[in-house]
Parts: structure tokens; C-alpha cells; sequence
């Protein structure tokens, strides 16, 4: 069904905006409901502004699983000693669960589209399905060398592709390779090959720890970048988690090909990776989005949190107050991670996709509103998204998502049945 919302603040002026098929068919001062085609639902926003939604370039969401756990740890010891063994343990049914409830928070931060990697692809795309955002998910293959893995690698890529395409086409399918440290040559080969094959997005992690970075350069004579690119790897499909460690000549190949980077600050930081270099990034031209990373390393999915995060790690890392301004952070987290979904979203206009949300201008971070960005940015909350939409379907209203309380008691049913012994 057709949505009209009504009296909302757009760009500064009052507005009736029109949603039909999942996009934005009209934006007009008033709109006569006489003068629709179809019938519509109406949605009442006085008081609101509708602006772009977020889109979550680089997430595990079923990690909140293990949110809280192994805290203090660096990144190789909170995989081997932490991550693996609980992960190792997790069924279906407890990502299923955990997806679900990872939704959640996102759609309370105004995130309708995530790029996410985890494992049991066919329940987590079923828990993406239902709770009505956009995913490309891909699941991080890791695998031991051998033939008869590399076969099942071919099956699985096959198989969850034919799967992801069964649903709607908010639900989209990605090549994931976890990290050049936990694959061989062949297993990313298959994956590049798979990729190229059938257009699709391939996301990784790369040089997010030093140690990472500097053992690659000893072992095998080139950067994380160069290996993927000596492999065929590096193009415009090529979204790598983090960049952390990346060279100059690093990010000048990654601009040449036109691959993007997932930037991940919070999770940075906590694991102390060190700090994308962002003023260098936008100053070459490196394409680029905000991701939140998993809940284990975030600990939350909140875009808001982290444009804030983004632009004040910009600034002290530049010392230079004029680096990363409110406009540009809100860009990279709306817009442009948009684009690197290769999604004709990210702006509120006639004939973009209808992924939006609407603030509540009353949320104190909001006010006086002498700057509405720079107030999204710096001061505002989640708590100031009174509804999310998704494709023109509303996803949540006054804060209200139809079945949460539900999917929030199954979480913690399926936590307590055990998920750490
Ligand atoms: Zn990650």
C-alpha cells in the first residue's frame, strides 16, 4: 500500500511526501489525498523531520550473542580465546535468534540496510527476511586447504546464492572471505571466481591489526592490498572491514580500482587496532562507509554513536578542529555506505528508494535545532528515531516495533540455554 506522510519537515520546509512501490513518488507542500491514484496508509509527522536512513556497511549481527564477553582482549587473542570456542557451539537456532534481535537495535538507530558476515546462512537469512531491512549478507568462509572443501565451498556458494535469491530483493547475497590469515589462495580464488560470475559484492577484513598487516608483508613480500590485488581480488565489487594499516600506496591502488573500505571505529578502538586514517581517505578519494562491526567489539548498533565516534577520532588523530565536519560523517553514514550496497538510496528525492526515518524534533539532543546535522551527529541519541522505513514499508512507529517483546524473551530463552560452556 501507497504511504502519505504528512506535514514533515523536509529540508527545512513542511512537506506531504508520497511513497509508492518502495520509492518516493511525490514531495509536494500539500498533497491533496483526493488526488492519489491508489489508497494510501497516512502518516501523521508534525513535530518530525524525515531524513535518509543508515546503512551498516560492516556487521555480524547475531554477535550480540556474545556481547560483553572477553572484554580487554586484542583481536587475535579475543578470536582464538573467546569468539571461536563460543562460536564453535552456536546453533541455528541461536543465530537465528540472535539476527533477529540484532535487527532490532538497528532498526531503533534508523539503520534499514547492513553488511553483514556470519555464519548458518539459511536462518540468518530467514531472521533478515523477517525483520523487514535490507541485508547482503555472506558467510565468512574459512576454510583448510584440500579438494574435498574446495568442492563443498562451490556447492555452499552455489547453494545460499539460489537461497538469497528466493526472497525478496532486499535480502541480497554476498562473497565473504574472513581475512587473507584464515584462507588459502585457492579457497579466494573460487570466491573471486563465484564473485565475478554473478556480480556479486565481496567484503573481508583487512589490515585491521598491525600484527595482520606486518606478517602478510613478511610472509608473502606484499601488503594485505597488494596480495588482493596480485590475486585478482581488488575492484569496484571489493568492500574490505577496517583498513586500519593501510599503506599510502595501499590506498592508492584501493582508489585506482575503486574498491571501499568499511570503516569501524568503535570496534577500532576498543580492540585498539589503531585509527583508520579518514582525512587521508576522503582527501584521495577512497570510497568508504561507517560500519558498527559486531556487538562483541561495538557494543551496540547505533549510527549515531558512531558518526559521532568517527568525526571526533578524525579530528584528534588530525589535531585539526575543521577535519571530518558533521555534514561529511553524516554522508559517509547515510548516503555513500548506501552506495557501496550499490543502492540508488541515501537522499530523501523523487525516485530514490524509500529507506528513511523520521526524528522526533522534541528529543532534547534536537533542540534549540540550530544545526540539525551537526546535531544528529554530535548530540542527538537512537531515542530521538520515532520511525524507521524500509522500502516504504514502516518498520517501526513511536518507537514501537510490531512483535519485539516477543523476539526479545525467545533471545534470551535461547542465551539461557547456554551458549559460553
Ligand atoms: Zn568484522
Amino acid at each position: 500500500m501507497d504511504l502519505l506522510i504528512q506535514n514533515v519537515l523536509h529540508e527545512g520546509q513542511q512537506a506531504d511526501i508520497l511513497i509508492h512501490g518502495g520509492r518516493f513518488a511525490r514531495i509536494e507542500p500539500k498533497i491533496d489525498p483526493l488526488t492519489l491514484d491508489q489508497p494510501a496508509q497516512f502518516l501523521e509527522a508534525d513535530g518530525m523531520a524525515i531524513l535518509p536512513s543508515f546503512a551498516n556497511v560492516h556487521c555480524h549481527a547475531a554477535m550480540v550473542l556474545l556481547r560483553g564477553l572477553g572484554e580487554g582482549l586484542p583481536l587475535q587473542a579475543w578470536l582464538n580465546d573467546v569468539i571461536w570456542p563460543i562460536e564453535a557451539r552456536l546453533t541455528g537456532d541461536h543465530l537465528y535468534w540472535g539476527t533477529l534481535f540484532g535487527c532490532l537495535e538497528m532498526i531503533r538507530s534508523g539503520i534499514t540496510a547492513v553488511l553483514d558476515m556470519y555464519w548458518q546462512t539459511p536462518q540468518c537469512l530467514r531472521a533478515f527476511y523477517e525483520s523487514g531491512i535490507r541485508v547482503n549478507f555472506c558467510h565468512p568462509n574459512i576454510l583448510p586447504p584440500g579438494k574435498e572443501h574446495l568442492e563443498q565451498l562451490r556447492r555452499d556458494l552455489a547453494e545460499h546464492l539460489e537461497l538469497a535469491k528466493s526472497y525478496p530483493s532486499r535480502v541480497e547475497y554476498g562473497v565473504g572471505i574472513h581475512a587473507l590469515y584464515t584462507t588459502t589462495p585457492e579457497v579466494r580464488a573460487i570466491c573471486r571466481d563465484f564473485a565475478e560470475t554473478h556480480d556479486l559484492l565481496i567484503h573481508t577484513h583487512i589490515s585491521e591489526t598491525r600484527d595482520e598487516h606486518e606478517k602478510c608483508l613478511a610472509d608473502t613480500g606484499k601488503t594485505p592490498a597488494e596480495l588482493f590485488d596480485t590475486e585478482g581480488i581488488l575492484n569496484e565489487r571489493f568492500l574490505g572491514a577496517h583498513g586500519v594499516w593501510l599503506s599510502d600506496t595501499d590506498r592508492a591502488l584501493l582508489v585506482e580500482r575503486g574498491a571501499a573500505i568499511a570503516h569501524c571505529p568503535s570496534s577500532n578502538m576498543i580492540l585498539a587496532s589503531g585509527v583508520f586514517n579518514q582525512n587521508a581517505a576522503r582527501r584521495d578519494g577512497l570510497r568508504f562507509g561507517l560500519g558498527t562491526d559486531g556487538a562483541s567489539t561495538n557494543n551496540r548498533y547505533d549510527m549515531f554513536s558512531e558518526m559521532r565516534t568517527a568525526s571526533l577520532l578524525a579530528k584528534v588523530h588530525s589535531q585539526d578542529p575543521t577535519a571530518c565536519p558533521a555534514h561529511a560523517i553524516y554522508r559517509t553514514a547515510t548516503l555513500d555506505s548506501f552506495n557501496l550496497f550499490r543502492l540508488d538510496a541515501g537522499t530523501i528525492a523523487v525516485g530514490k528508494i524509500a529507506d528513511c526515518i523520521l526524528v522526533n524534533l522534541d528529543h532534547s539532543g534536537l533542540v534549540p535545532g540550530h544545526n540539525l546535522i551537526s546535531d544528529l551527529v554530535y548530540a542527538a541519541t537512537p531515542e530521538c528515531v520515532d520511525t524507521t522505513i524500509c522500502n516504504g514499508n514502516v518498520l517501526m512507529r513511536n518507537r514501537t516495533i510490531p512483535g519485539e517483546d516477543e523476539i526479545r524473551q525467545a533471545f534470551r530463552q535461547v542465551v539461557a540455554q547456554g551458549i559460553t560452556s
